[in-house]
């Protein structure tokens, strides 16, 4: 930023420009004891040495970048003990004429099962445990239900559900990647969270022909329920019978991977070799061990704090953790944005008192409890960009 500021001033001002500047933090102006002027330097731009440009400019988006799959140092710190559903799309269609098949007749369920063993080898290499919904050809348990798979995620008590599939389209020079989550972009966020990091990652390794479709959508967005409600509650956009099965029974925070598309020729052959598939698969990898290594923020109630609370209006002490790895920090606030820090009592917004020093947060309802059973709803966005996960709890007014 400073370098591109110098040049725009030496754009601006011409030979008069010194060639020293100084430069002032942070830019609005004094806000702390950092703001005295300091210098750094000659900054300013340089001439592109010919090898380097010769490089730029023989560079082609296109061709696929290298895939070493060597994992970061960090990947078992971040990734051990978490549990993964894996869904491999389709299976058991072999005697389906036509069904799901590229040109060459390239089954989509062999090339999900595929990348799903592959992801599953990468995921167990950095102490994940990953729950499979098939793991051969074959249809899932009752008639290949999209629910049964989605609720194996719960049942197996996974962190996250991942249905891997491939893009089937009319135009046959279509392809790009597109990941699907249910939720509407302003309910609980986590899926789009983990969809976003597995886009840039997948993104950057698989160098579709339209990158310029590639990203986020919504499965209830695309296919809204009848009768759209101006309802905003997510448990509500759950009961809806919209969107993907696959997704809207989920339970945990869940994506669908539309990996590219087996309808467009050229791609199809890609896809028949394993290790395009791995590189697939090392992307899906790599997107959901930066959502993870982010971190993932929390509240939860203080050590202190009892469950149950004299009425009618508590205050009740809770803990904030931004979910972050830089240990460093640690002394330092928790690393939140503060605006969207939230704490529902029975759905109503509660009046806060935050205190970053000690990551605490007091919270008192706007309106007198009754005795008996409330409950806690949470939420807060880390830097990262990464929500927490939805978040109930429980507790009882004497
Ligand atoms: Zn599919």
């Amino acid at each position: 930023m400073a370098r591109v500021i110098c040049f725009l001033l030496s754009i601006l001002t011409g030979a008069a420009v010194a060639q020293t500047r100084v430069y002032r933090f942070p830019p609005e102006g004094p806000q702390d004891s950092r703001t005295e002027a300091f210098e750094v330097g000659v900054v300013g731009p340089a001439d592109t040495p010919q090898a380097a440009r010769n490089y730029i400019e023989a560079a082609d988006w296109f061709t696929l970048p290298p895939a070493n799959f060597a994992l970061p140092p960090y990947h078992r710190e971040a990734l051990e003990g978490l549990r993964v559903c894996l869904d491999p799309g389709h299976g058991g269609d072999m005697d389906r004429a036509g069904y799901k098949r590229g040109a060459t007749g390239y089954r989509e369920s062999v090339m999900n099962l595929e990348v799903a063993t592959m992801l599953r080898e990468f995921l167990e290499a950095s102490g994940v445990e990953v729950v499979l919904t098939r793991d051969g050809d074959y249809e899932t348990p009752d008639d290949g239900s999209l629910e049964w798979r989605a609720r194996l995620a719960d049942r197996e008590d996974c962190d996250l559900f991942i249905s891997l599939h491939h893009n089937w389209s009319r135009r046959s020079t279509a392809n790009y990647l597109s990941i699907w989550y249910h939720s509407r972009p302003d309910d609980p966020m986590a899926a789009v969270d983990l969809a976003r990091w597995v886009t840039l990652e997948l993104n950057d390794l698989m160098r579709l022909s339209e990158p310029q479709h590639a990203g986020l959508y919504s499965s209830w967005l695309m296919y809204p329920p009848d009768g759209l409600a101006d309802e905003r509650r997510f448990d509500t956009v759950e009961r809806q019978p919209s969107g993907f099965g696959v997704l809207r029974n989920a339970r945990v925070p869940a994506i669908l991977i539309e990996g590219s598309f087996y309808s467009n020729a050229w791609e199809e052959l890609r896809l028949m070799d394993r290790e395009y598939l791995r590189r697939e698969a090392w992307g899906i990898y790599l997107g959901i061990l930066d959502y993870i290594w982010t971190g993932i923020p929390s509240i939860s109630l203080h050590e202190s704090q009892p469950e149950v609370v004299e009425g009618p209006r508590p205050e009740i002490r809770l803990t904030l953790d931004d979910g972050m790895h830089e240990g460093w920090a640690r002394n330092a606030p928790p690393r939140i944005h503060f605006d969207t820090l939230r704490v529902y009592i029975d759905d109503e917004r509660a009046t806060l008192r935050y205190r970053p020093q000690i990551a605490e947060i007091f919270a008192t309802p706007r309106e007198d409890l009754a005795p008996g059973e409330h409950t806690l709803r949470l939420r807060v966005l880390n830097v990262w960009g990464n929500w927490s996960w939805p978040t109930q709890i429980p507790f009882t007014v004497e």
